[in-house]
C-alpha cells in the first residue's frame, strides 16, 4: 500500500512549537517560577494585575517572607498585610487576596481548588487569575492571556477589534484556546507574556529577533506597533479633593478609610471631594464635620499633589488645619487616631498622603502652638477611638 506522506502540521501548531522552543532557551528567570508552589503563584499573578514585573519582584519578595505558606496569610491581620502591599497600589488586590486566603483555610482546609469556577468564587479571583493558577501550577490546558499575550496575539494576526471591548476579547480568546498545545498551557501561557514583555513590546517590537516572525500578520502588513487597535477612549473624569493635617505637637490626627471600596481600610489624612460650588476651604470644613464630627479653622495650605487611578485623576489640595471644636468620632471612616509623626510609619497610606506623611517627618514638630486653640493632656476633651492596638 502507498505510504501516507507526512502531513505538514497546520500553522497554529507552529506557532505553538516555535514558541516554546523559544520560551525553553529565553524564559525569564522570575522569583516566582522557582517553585511550582499555587500559593506563590497566585500571590504573584495577583500582584503582577495593572503592574509591572520590575516593580512587583521586591514587593512578592517580601511579602513571601513574611507571609510564606496560605496559612501564614489567612491568620495575618489584614493591616500587616497592607502595609507589606503598602506602595504596590490597588489596594482591593490585596483585601481580596486576604479574604480569599481565609476562605481556602476555613472551606478547603487549606487547599486549592482545581476547577475555574471554584477559583471564580474566591475574592478577587476573575478568569485571567483563575487559569494562570490552574494551567501554571496545575498543568490544566486553559489560556490565560496577560496584557503583554494580548499584544503579541493582536499583532500576529492583525486583531482588527479593540481588544478592551467584548467583539475583540472574545476573538482573542478563540485564537487563544485554537494556539494552546494542549499538555503545556502553563508554558505556553507564560511564553506569550515573555515574548510581550521582551520583544513584542508596545514600542518598537524587536520583529528581527521574534520566533514568529514568520507567522506574524503585523510584521506582514508593516506597521505592528498599529496593534493592538485601540478604539477611543474618554478621557478621565477629574476631581478637586482636599485634606487637613491637624497637628498636636508631635501628633497628628489621620483616619482610616471605610474597609470596602476605593483604598479600603488605608489610612488618610481627612478630607474629601469638592462639590459643585464649594470652596476648597469650604469643603475641608465640610468633610471634617461629616467624616469626624469636628469643627475647624483652615490655616495655609500645605501641599498640591496630583494622581490618576484607572478611572478618575484628583488634584488633592493638603491645607493645615485647626482645631476649634466638637467630639473627635468615626462617623464617616472606620476609624480615627491620634498618631506620632515618628509613629506613622507603621500605617498604610495609599501614595498620595504617603507623601504628606514624609513632608511632616522631614519638617520635625512645628514650633508652634497656634494648631489648638487648648492644649491638651491625653485627659483633655479628646476622644481617642481605638487605643494602640
Ligand atoms: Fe510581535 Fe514582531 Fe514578533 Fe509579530 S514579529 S509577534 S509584531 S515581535
Amino acid at each position: 500500500s502507498a505510504m501516507e506522506p507526512a502531513k505538514a502540521p497546520p500553522p497554529h501548531e507552529k506557532i505553538a512549537e516555535a514558541l516554546l522552543r523559544w520560551y525553553a532557551a529565553n524564559r525569564r528567570d522570575l522569583p516566582w517560577r522557582r517553585r511550582r508552589d499555587p500559593y506563590a503563584i497566585w500571590v504573584a499573578e495577583v500582584m503582577l494585575q495593572q503592574t509591572r514585573v520590575e516593580t512587583v519582584i521586591p514587593y512578592y519578595e517580601r511579602f513571601l517572607a513574611r507571609f510564606p505558606t496560605l496559612q501564614d496569610l489567612a491568620t495575618a491581620p489584614l493591616e500587616e498585610v497592607l502595609k507589606v502591599w503598602e506602595g504596590l497600589g490597588y489596594y482591593a488586590r490585596a483585601r481580596h487576596l486576604h479574604r480569599a486566603a481565609r476562605t481556602l483555610v476555613q472551606e478547603y482546609g487549606g487547599s486549592f481548588p482545581q476547577t475555574l469556577s471554584e477559583w471564580r468564587r474566591l475574592p478577587g479571583v476573575g478568569s485571567y487569575i483563575a487559569a494562570a493558577v490552574l494551567s501554571i501550577a496545575f498543568g490544566q490546558d486553559l489560556p490565560a492571556i496577560d496584557g503583554n499575550g494580548v499584544r503579541v496575539l493582536a499583532r500576529l494576526f492583525a486583531v482588527e477589534e479593540d481588544p478592551r471591548r467584548p467583539a475583540g476579547r472574545r476573538r482573542l480568546e478563540a485564537l487563544a484556546e485554537r494556539l494552546l498545545p494542549r499538555g503545556q498551557a502553563g508554558d505556553f501561557n507564560q511564553a506569550l507574556m515573555d515574548l510581550g514583555a521582551t520583544l513584542c513590546t508596545p514600542k518598537a517590537p524587536r520583529c528581527s529577533a521574534c520566533p514568529l516572525q514568520a507567522f506574524c500578520a503585523a510584521f506582514r502588513q508593516g506597521d505592528p506597533e498599529a496593534f493592538p487597535v485601540r478604539a477611543p477612549r474618554r478621557s478621565l473624569p477629574h476631581y478637586d479633593v482636599t485634606a487637613g493635617v491637624i497637628q498636636d505637637g508631635d501628633r497628628v490626627l489621620i483616619a482610616q478609610r471605610p474597609l470596602e471600596g476605593m483604598l479600603g481600610g488605608l489610612w488618610e489624612f481627612p478630607g474629601g471631594k469638592v462639590e459643585p460650588g464649594e470652596s476648597l476651604e469650604e469643603c475641608l470644613k465640610r468633610e471634617l464635620r461629616e467624616e469626624l464630627g469636628i469643627e475647624v479653622e483652615v490655616l495655609e495650605p500645605m501641599m498640591t499633589l496630583r494622581h490618576a487611578y484607572t478611572h478618575m485623576r484628583i488634584t488633592l489640595h493638603v491645607f493645615r488645619c485647626r482645631w476649634m471644636g466638637g467630639t473627635l468620632q468615626p462617623i464617616g471612616c472606620a476609624d480615627a487616631r491620634w498618631v506620632r509623626i515618628e509613629e506613622l510609619d507603621r500605617y498604610p497610606f495609599p501614595n498620595t498622603d504617603r507623601q504628606i506623611v514624609e513632608r511632616l517627618k522631614a519638617e520635625g514638630v512645628p514650633e508652634r502652638d497656634d494648631l489648638l486653640p487648648w492644649r491638651s493632656g491625653p485627659e483633655s476633651g479628646f476622644s481617642i477611638i481605638q487605643g494602640e492596638r
